[in-house]
């Protein structure tokens, strides 16, 4: 690829695609026919650069059309848009779900990682791989966690065209991944999202246990008979659970209407909010002690837990420089997290609301939701839900007749878990590579754009609801999200001070349990006989024997290696190390494995000590607990 303007230029389709979404070009310093007006100035500056925000969505307008980014696509899209061709190549090859060498029109995205490595994804890989050798249509790409843990194993396809299409096939099996690759618009419809949060329905209000079968497969065939009873005893029976205020319109409301969300209890917040003024919805956010999920998957930076997340809110609002920014970023999940897919598929006016509530409070007149590629039905959703809101006056200019301006800009993350820290999302949605900045100083100092911007996940935004409708008292829930071998895969929505094992139980955790993995893949896996402590992480992957561990430990190690955003040394050869070692052990232990463990120790410490964001801090920690733990290597 040639990384300055050169001769190649874009096809009609490619043209198109990008000219739909930025408009006409005004003058050929775009990419217009040249006239004379035009040689009269040049363009440079912020007027050149206003608009590389949107450096992302014209590659994904590229890749949604055609399939890939050729070289004229990519130099028609930076001439639009004034940017350098060695900046967006770079981060067009940053993200997972962008080609830029010609591909077929479709691809199968098949999930590799752990939850779905467990289910057999492996075997899924290889029966695909053969039945569409050949078939030039297709291909087929092993991917990294597509956040459909719960009904593992799992597989996207993306078929390009206008407008592209999707279908996901999750459970997958060989037939229903190749019908959806090959006709993806007569593939069976995903099951409702209500099948992924097992408390959802009448069962909240009751606390009576969760039925026993699993989600209704997409194959269509019945769900298998309950299993029999559990022989796993070491945690006593999960008590009845409260009601549940984040859970609570999942698989009761209709998420296609805004009548019915008002109709269960929508838009009873915001008003509060409004009577209440900007200055008092930001104390009862303090006084209920609301602190920062951040990404379940996705530690660093300052402990969350330490600091009620209404103060750094509240610094945000009284900063002097406007605008003032809010981000959602529902865009960086790993392993084992899909927590923010299941809220937007099933509550999505609510996010709305609290998003308008929190920039009301904070003094933001635009908002973003940055949410992940590989989660096409939860984009519809929220795309759509945006759209009724603004039509019907709850977004816009004088939002329920009280002066307050707000609007939402969706924006499609394209396969990269770094962007679950915040500096990187930020970084993303500016139009250049999603690699984090050391802070300070903070986002909320200085975000987005240059200015004061709270960044914040969803469920944490949706916390605001019940504390607005409540009372401070009325934060007291968490999420997690529960995947692997369990009977009940799905979100839970558990009181503080749950601890592990209830979780589990109530999961339905299966007898031949062997290790469970805390907090995903930057998590730490932790015996069967440790669960009873309280539950600290919103992601939970329990294992049972099937696949060994060190297996295990080499997917993670390759999860980081390629999520890497290569920024510093410890984390970018640290996790390639890393890998590396992990692969020359996964036959071996005792002393034919002694020398490459103590070299995983060294690196691991070293990229603890040294890396620059979560990522590769915690790059080691699942290795570290395998081994010391789970003796995986002894
Ligand atoms: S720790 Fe890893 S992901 Fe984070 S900035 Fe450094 S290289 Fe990038």
């Amino acid at each position: 690829m040639d990384l300055r303007f050169g001769d190649s230029q874009p096809t009609d389709d490619e043209r198109a695609a990008v000219d739909e979404l930025l408009g006409p070009p005004a003058s050929s310093w775009e990419g217009a026919e040249r006239t004379a007006e035009n040689l009269r100035y040049s363009r440079g500056g912020h007027a050149a650069r206003d608009r590389r925000d949107l450096l992302l969505p014209g590659l994904h307008a590229l890749n949604d059309r055609i399939g890939w980014i050729s070289r004229g696509a990519l130099a028609h899209l930076c001439r639009r848009l004034t940017v350098p061709p060695a900046e967006a190549y770079g981060v067009a090859t940053f993200y997972a779900l962008f080609s830029v060498s010609p591909r077929p029109t479709t691809v199968l995205h098949v999930c590799t990682d752990l939850t779905c490595t467990a289910a057999g994804a492996a075997a899924l890989c290889a029966g695909l791989e053969s039945r569409l050798e050949g078939d030039d249509r297709v291909t087929v790409r092993r991917a990294p966690c597509l956040g459909l843990c719960e009904r593992a194993p799992a597989a996207l396809t993306i078929k390009a065209g206008d407008p592209a299409r999707t279908a996901v096939s999750a459970p997958a099996t060989v037939e229903a991944a190749v019908l959806a690759a090959t006709a993806p618009d007569s593939a069976p419809e995903e099951p409702p999202t209500e099948a992924a949060a097992p408390q959802a329905g009448d069962r909240r209000q009751t606390g009576a246990p969760a039925p026993s079968s699993p989600p209704q497969k997409q194959t269509g065939l019945p769900a298998p008979p309950p299993l029999p009873p559990q022989k796993h005893t070491a945690v006593p029976a999960p008590p009845p659970l409260p009601p549940l205020p984040l859970l609570t319109r999942v698989g009761v409301v209709d998420p296609s209407s805004l009548d019915d969300y008002r109709a269960h209890g929508g838009y009873t917040a915001l008003r509060r909010a409004f009577v209440l003024g900007p200055a008092a919805v930001l104390r009862e956010i303090v006084d209920s002690g609301l602190v920062g999920h951040g990404d379940a998957a996705f530690p660093g930076g300052p402990d969350p837990r330490a600091t009620p997340i209404g103060l750094a809110w509240r610094a945000a609002a009284s900063r002097p420089d406007h605008p003032h920014h809010l981000v959602c970023n529902a865009g960086g999940s790993g392993p084992g997290a899909f927590t923010d897919r299941v809220l937007m598929e099933g509550d999505p006016y609510a996010l709305v609301e609290a998003m308008t509530i929190v920039a009301y409070a904070v003094g933001a007149p635009h908002g973003y939701l940055y949410l992940r590629g590989e989660h096409p039905r939860a984009a519809r959703r929220m795309r759509r839900a945006v759209e009724r809101a603004r039509a019907r006056g709850l977004l816009g200019d004088d939002i329920l007749g009280r002066g307050h301006s707000f609007d939402i800009e969706i924006r499609r993350g394209a396969g990269a878990y770094v962007c679950g820290e915040e500096t990187a999302v930020l970084r993303s949605i500016e139009g250049y590579r999603p690699e984090p900045r050391p802070t300070p100083p903070f986002p909320t100092q200085k975000g987005l754009f240059g200015r004061p911007t709270v960044v914040a996940d969803v469920e944490t935004l949706l916390d605001v609801l019940p504390i607005l409708t409540g009372g401070p008292a009325a934060y007291r829930s968490r999420l997690v999200s529960v995947s692997g071998s369990v009977e009940r895969p799905g979100v839970y929505e558990l009181p503080s001070g749950t601890t592990l094992g209830e979780l589990l139980a109530r999961a339905g955790v299966r007898p031949d349990l062997r290790a469970v993995l805390v907090g995903g893949a930057a998590g730490r896996f932790v015996r069967p006989d440790e669960v009873d402590v309280p539950l600290r992480s919103g992601v939970v992957i329990a294992f049972d024997g099937t696949v060994p561990l060190p297996r295990l430990l080499l997917r993670v190690a390759e999860f980081f290696r390629d999520e890497s955003c290569g920024q510093c040394v410890p984390c970018r050869i640290g996790t390639v190390r890393q890998e590396e070692a992990l692969r020359r052990i996964v036959d071996r232990a005792g002393p034919a494995a002694a020398d490459d463990v103590a070299l995983l120790g060294e690196v691991g410490r070293a990229m603890r000590d040294a890396s620059l964001c979560g990522l590769g801090r915690n790059a080691w920690n699942a290795v570290e607990s395998g081994v010391e733990r789970l003796g995986v290597y002894g």
